[in-house]
């Protein structure tokens, strides 16, 4: 098996061979035909995350390298362990890599990707930057329909996160004004789906007059530059006092602050974005505006499938993707710490 392979934090992937993976019990392996490119790939990669004012978390113990990063993988089943059932060889699946210990009460309540025993594929155990990796069981083989593999495997992390963080702010983000903080893949990613579910009052703050060009192109009625002066008062006079749903995909402090700030009575605000930031609020503003303060992390098994049925019916906007080859992980890494990706980046061995 040959794989672009984590040796050294911070230092250029390298390429490795390894023995074939053989499937025992209820394993399955996928040969892999895509795998994205994610900004998480690049904290795994420096061994740690920045949390802002300097603190940040230390990731390079938990790790044991060599490591394989990639966590949105499509590929074809081809082996299965002796206790697998469902799937066929042959199949195309969406790997959902989200996985948990399966034993703990979180798990239990399908949520997986809460465990605190977790076994998530490409960010705890050998993901998608190879031409094969192991799947501990078939059910989290998701469906891609006619979906092509590259465009299909981003909807594993970035897709699902989008997902998830809307899911819960259901039904007021659809009925109600949706302010969508950030829109770069992420953000693009959370209108096209809002915009899918029903939405129709959304507006996007970005920095970046390019990105509010795309987020106007994908349907939203207003894009605002959020560092602008009269931002506030723009964004509280377009939505009659402030949004009911803020969805923050940046997580700076810059931008939860705006979030916050903006917030209509009896709102919501969602931080999902993971930039690295702090915010500070007086606590009586939560009880006297009636503000609620939620968050989201990637997304359960089940909303991976409710997504996928979404997007196979045909009703989401295709993904920006740009396919390169796995031997080209380390450029692939390094355009996206340079900002130069539109979209996705997509490897494929
Ligand atoms: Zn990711
Ligand atoms: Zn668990």
């Amino acid at each position: 098996m040959r794989s672009m392979q984590l040796v050294n934090f911070g230092d250029p992937l390298v390429a490795t061979v390894n023995k074939h993976p053989d499937p025992t019990d209820t394993e399955i392996v996928i040969r892999i035909l895509a795998c994205g490119v994610c900004h998480s790939d690049l904290h795994l990669f420096d061994g740690f995350f920045d949390l802002g004012d300097g603190k940040s978390i230390d990731m390079s113990k938990r790790l044991k390298l060599p490591f394989t990063l990639g966590h949105e993988i499509v590929g074809e089943v081809v082996a299965l362990g002796p206790e697998v059932r469902g799937p066929e060889l042959g199949d195309i699946k969406l790997v959902y890599p989200w996985i948990g210990c399966s034993r703990c009460d979180l798990c239990r309540k399908d949520l997986e990707h809460l465990c605190v025993q977790p076994r998530f594929i490409g960010t705890w155990v050998p993901g998608g930057f190879s031409d094969h990796v192991i799947v501990p069981h078939e059910r989290y083989l998701v469906n891609i329909g006619h979906l092509e593999p590259s465009a299909a495997c981003v909807y594993a992390c970035s897709g699902l996160t989008a997902y998830s963080a809307l899911n819960k702010v259901l039904p007021q983000a659809r009925n109600e004004s949706l302010l969508i903080i950030g829109a770069g893949g992420l953000g693009l990613m959370a209108i096209g789906i809002a915009r899918a579910l029903g939405a129709n009052k959304l507006i996007a703050t970005d920095v970046d007059p390019r990105k509010r060009q795309a987020a106007l192109n994908s349907g939203v009625n207003f894009a605002i530059d959020s560092t602008a002066d009269d931002a506030l008062t723009h964004v509280r006079e377009i939505c009659d006092g402030g949004p009911q749903t803020v969805i923050d995909f940046v997580g700076s402090s810059q931008t939860t602050r705006f979030g916050f700030e903006c917030l209509g009575r009896g709102g919501s605000l969602v931080i999902v974005g993971l930039f690295g930031g702090n915010l500070t609020v007086p606590a009586p503003m939560f009880p006297l505006r009636s503000v609620n303060i939620l968050s989201s992390f990637v997304g359960n098994l089940n909303e991976m499938h409710d997504l996928m049925s979404l997007a196979i019916s045909g009703k989401l906007p295709p993904p920006t993707v740009q396919t390169r080859p796995l031997s080209e992980a380390n450029e692939a890494l390094a355009d996206l710490r340079d900002g130069k990706v539109i979209g996705r980046t997509v490897l494929e061995p």
